[in-house]
């Protein structure tokens, strides 16, 4: 029985028990951070609940191959719209859920069962989320639900407590890395600084590769980030007000996530710490910055790059909170 999948072995095997034994929850919700896996598990779930063959997925029958394709008559799918290139930029309001709720309670047109899946649920809205409820308590026929969110914690108590909830984790880095490799057919360098880069995450790291305007960016914004650490005060000055004037707020926590990583490799560095680096392909000049700063002034500016993500969030000015942050950085 071929599961599409990397990985995720215990969740394999739960779910595979379920399956085996009859045993179905109404509704399944795995958690985990973006790009780790979540999605794909429940696209496979959903092929096995929908699949005829004895022990499903099969991978030939007419079911499988409507899934793969994205076309089965009955797996009804809800996502939040895609706006830009964030994922959760838009909420998922009312109206496609009771869409959704009201599909599932039609009988099956092809399968023996009705599948809806759930995807980011964590950006629902509270009617949206409430709207969802009862059907999570008794799905009409043997319909079951399969949702996705990051973390539980955005989601309402009473919808956790209604599903089976599968945490999934990133898998080791080596693992992420030959995937790449074999998989995509990227080359070594690449699929190491890529398997780094994602934490173990490997449809984030796919992603990526796919994305060379992102890595690019990425390149630069680490270029200027050198760059500030040697400037004067005036060009600090200048390069927050330019983030702040550029970027919109999705944006601007992107790249202090990025310094974020710069300055913890740092730390570690500095630390001569075992755990790998997550820009591999910087190691040369970290370790050279590492080695002319203390520890405390790494830990300083990247606890200062942190505040300043949670200050952010909580909508003071971007460019003040910027320009206090650069100015602070150590002079190298
Ligand atoms: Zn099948």
């Amino acid at each position: 029985m071929p599961w599409n999948l990397l990985g995720h072995e215990s969740a394999l095997a739960l779910l595979r028990r379920d399956l085996a034994q009859d045993r179905l929850r109404h509704a399944y919700l795995f958690v985990g951070p973006e790009g780790v896996g979540k999605r794909t598990l429940a696209t496979e779930l959903a092929r096995a609940l929908l699949c005829e063959d004895a022990a499903p997925p099969c991978d030939h029958c007419r079911h499988c191959a409507l899934v793969a394709r994205g076309a089965h008559p009955d797996l009804l799918t809800v996502a939040p719209a895609i706006s830009g290139k964030r994922v959760r930029a838009e909420k998922i309001r009312i109206e496609p859920v009771r869409q959704l709720i009201y599909d599932l309670s039609l009988k099956p047109i092809e399968a023996k069962r009705r599948v809806a899946c759930l995807l980011n649920f964590d950006a629902a809205n509270a009617e949206a989320m409430n709207a969802l409820l009862k059907t999570l308590e008794e799905p009409p026929g043997n319909a079951i639900l399969l949702l996705t969110a990051e973390s539980a914690d955005e989601l309402l108590l009473t919808i956790v407590s209604r599903c089976e909830v599968i945490a999934l984790r990133p898998l080791p880095l080596a693992v992420v890395r030959d995937a790449l490799i074999t998989r995509w057919l990227i080359p070594h360098d690449q699929a190491e600084l890529l398997a780094h880069l994602s934490g173990g995450r490997l449809g984030w790291a796919v992603r990526l590769a796919q994305d060379a305007e992102a890595l690019e960016e990425r390149s630069r914004r680490l270029d200027e980030v050198q760059q500030l650490l040697s400037a004067p005060r005036l060009a600090r000055f200048q390069y927050a007000e330019k983030l702040a004037r550029e970027s919109n707020l999705d944006r601007v926590q992107a790249i202090l996530e990025l310094w974020q990583s710069f300055w913890r490799d740092v730390l570690l560095a500095g630390a001569q710490a075992t755990v790998p680096l997550t820009n591999l392909d910087r190691q040369a000049v970290i370790r050279q910055i590492a080695g002319r700063l203390s520890p405390q002034a790494a830990h300083q500016t990247l606890q200062a790059i942190r505040r300043t993500g949670e200050l952010l969030a909580r909508n003071v000015n971007a460019r003040l909170a910027l320009e206090t942050l650069l100015l602070d950085w150590p002079r190298l």
